[in-house]
């Protein structure tokens, strides 16, 4: 692929984004999250959206902007962490998008610091490798977080539980209501 040539040997940096913009990308641009949803689907978000005014503030400018079909395909893949048994099979699925997305560390030099960070050598699959290399950061901050799906039958997004004994339920004040009101109608009947 020519772009990777631009390059050289040199590895491409993986930039991260906030925990809360991978969660975001995640529910607007994978599959499930989108079949689930009662609400109709009006398309992926549109250029200028918050997650893609991120994506772009840290996209490296040698590497083409992914299209909305690629950033879908990373977003199902990561997906998957969430869908899984929290913790063991979520660590193993954040073991597996690692090794897929080419991920490993790399040291840099600065004037008076070494500095660790997140490397590829695999440019056509950044999109995974900035989603991952995002979240493996985060879970190494914050260890006990639970990462987990919406519990609503009209929802299937994904959620970062930070309660002290990893019980919320539910994505948002929203789907928490509508299950509120289920189970109130639920007991009337
Ligand atoms: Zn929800």
């Amino acid at each position: 692929m020519a772009r990777v040539s631009i390059l050289g040997d040199m590895p491409l940096r993986v930039p991260q984004m906030p925990v809360q913009t991978v969660v975001e990308f995640i529910n607007e641009w994978a599959t499930v999250p989108q079949e689930v949803s009662t609400r109709p689907w009006e398309g992926y978000p549109a250029r200028d959206s918050g997650p893609r005014r991120t994506l772009r503030s840290i996209w490296p400018s040698e590497i083409g902007e992914p299209d909305d079909p690629a950033v879908a395909e990373a977003c199902d893949l990561v997906y998957l962490v969430f869908t899984d048994a929290w913790p063991g099979s979520a660590a193993e699925r954040l073991n597996a998008a690692l090794a897929d997305a080419g991920l490993r560390v790399h040291l840099s030099a600065g004037d008076e610091a070494i500095r660790l960070e997140w490397a590829t050598d695999c440019p056509e699959r950044l999109m995974l490798a900035v989603l991952t290399a995002s979240l493996v950061d985060y879970v190494g901050q914050a260890p006990q977080v639970r990462l987990g799906i919406c519990e609503s039958s009209a929802c299937a997004d994904v959620l970062v539980d930070r309660s002290p004994t990893r019980t919320k339920h539910y994505c948002s004040a929203r789907c928490q209501t509508r299950e509120r009101v289920r189970a109130y109608r639920a007991r009337g009947a």
